[in-house]
């Protein structure tokens, strides 16, 4: 694995990764976005090596994905045993054990001793589809309701469901009917404060359904456990859990989206655990491949087994090097105990977040668990005006010093930190150091 040292020997982004970024205008669509124009030879552990042999701190996991890390050990034997035997087959064709083997560990690691069931796909977007086919096929009904910030994905149903027109939606319509819009139990931006945050977003969402759907005419509910491209929102302490028992109550599907929050990213295998939910259908993705495309929907047998036979799947779900992958990264997430470790390296992340706050009025709120923790930026802490343009001017600063974060949040003004749990701390509290040295340069020291 390539060394766990940040080094910079150019200036970013090098000869090399300027070479290839003048090649790919020439070849990509200018549609497909890209955060930092650097490219990458080889990636391990928190370290990303570009081209020119520069070593940047990963704080971004490609978006939560390489949790165990780009290379981690046990993923690469498997997938490369795995590809020696055989690449695809096609699951619904002629099956396989490595398919059936991550439906056993997802439907044991799920919230919930009931019996379950898992169908794997591609990405988290189509996870998210199926899990909204297998409500509607099992309860007869039509409706889905999603909430405000939400992330679902980039197809055209997951679109309905996102909540933030630009970059997602725009210019991309129509979008799928029967989608329904409620307000997000967000503690830091409730009109009526923190304390009454809950309560009221639940009276608001339980009036909404009731008034403008129907509950006799919703299929499910999907809620991100914590928001991830909305702003790393945390829901009020306890409306999940209401949220979700009121589902069971009116014969509604509780659909928790872990794509983003899942495979000990949260300190938990699952966000939901903090609120002892088991949700009725969970989809996940991002991390459980250990790099490679794989995303699940595990939950209720009943529900899970509600379609028509033939009616789920598709060519490449639950491809057998994808597969192994998982096995390789749920092997070591166990082994090497990532639940404790994001939950360790999270407090120590947000130790140094509260003592940047400290120092810089423009953070407005620390937020998150574990190893999903966001900053909002805000150009003042009474009004909690949002600002994009101090939060995208920091994070260039720390682009340009090798430090690879992410921003998120419909209002453009949260940072994010999503590094590989198996970043080592030295590195972690030097890619935090980096995160300083952009704040005292863009805000003052
Ligand atoms: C990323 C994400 C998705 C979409 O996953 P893709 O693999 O990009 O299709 C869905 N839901 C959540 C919560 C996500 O973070």
């Amino acid at each position: 694995m390539v060394a766990q040292e940040y080094s910079l020997t150019t200036a970013l982004p090098g000869p090399a990764s300027q070479a290839l970024h003048s090649r790919r205008a020439a070849a990509v669509s200018s549609a497909v976005g890209a955060t930092l124009p650097v490219y990458i030879d080889e990636a391990g552990g928190g370290i990303l090596r570009d081209v020119d042999g520069n070593q940047l701190i990963d704080f971004a996991s490609g978006i939560a994905v390489t949790g165990v890390g780009a290379t981690d050990p046990r993923v690469v034997e498997r997938v490369r045993e795995q590809a020696g035997k055989f690449t695809h087959t096609c699951f619904m064709v002629t099956g396989y054990e490595g398919y059936i083997e991550v439906c056993e560990q997802l439907n044991d690691l799920a919230p919930g001793d009931n019996e379950k069931r898992s169908a794997l796909f591609n990405s988290g977007a189509e996870a998210v589809e199926n899990a909204v086919k297998i409500a509607r096929s099992a309860t007869g009904r039509a409706g889905v309701v999603a909430f405000d910030h939400a992330y679902h994905g980039r197809t055209n149903l997951t679109m309905a469901l996102t909540a933030k027109s630009m970059p997602y939606k725009s210019g991309f319509g129509p979008f799928a009917s029967e989608i329904h819009r409620v307000p997000m139990a967000y503690p830091y931006r409730w009109p009526g404060g923190v304390d009454q945050c809950a309560d009221q977003a639940f009276d608001a969402f339980v009036e909404a359904v009731h008034v403008r759907v129907g509950e006799e005419n919703t299929a499910a509910v999907i809620l991100e456990p914590i928001q991830g491209e909305g702003g790393f929102i945390v829901p009020a302490p306890g409306f999940v859990a209401r949220l979700a028992q009121w589902c069971t109550d009116n014969g509604i599907v509780f659909i928790a989206d872990e794509v983003q929050t899942g495979f000990c990213r949260t300190g938990n295998w699952f966000a939901s655990e903090y609120e002892n939910v088991v949700p009725d259908l969970m989809t996940t993705g991002k991390a459980i491949g250990g790099g490679l495309p794989l995303a699940a929907v595990t939950g209720r047998a009943d529900l899970m087994d509600a379609p028509h036979s033939g009616g789920l799947g598709g060519t490449y779900g639950g491809n057998p090097i994808a597969c192994a992958a998982a096995l390789g990264a749920i092997e070591t997430m166990r082994a090497d105990d990532l639940v404790e470790r994001s939950a360790r390296l999270g407090k120590l992340l947000t130790g140094r977040l509260e003592d940047l706050a400290s120092r810089y009025d423009v953070i407005g709120e620390i937020r998150g668990r574990g190893l999903m923790q966001a900053i909002e930026l805000v150009s003042d802490r009474e009004a909690k005006t949002p600002d994009a343009k101090t939060t995208a001017a920091i994070n260039a600063a720390g682009h340009r010093r090798g430090l690879v974060t992410l921003t998120c949040g419909t209002f453009g003004n949260v940072f994010r930190f999503l590094p590989p749990l198996v970043i080592e701390e030295d590195l972690l509290s030097t890619g935090l150091d980096l995160l300083d040295e952009a704040f005292a340069e863009v805000v003052g020291a």
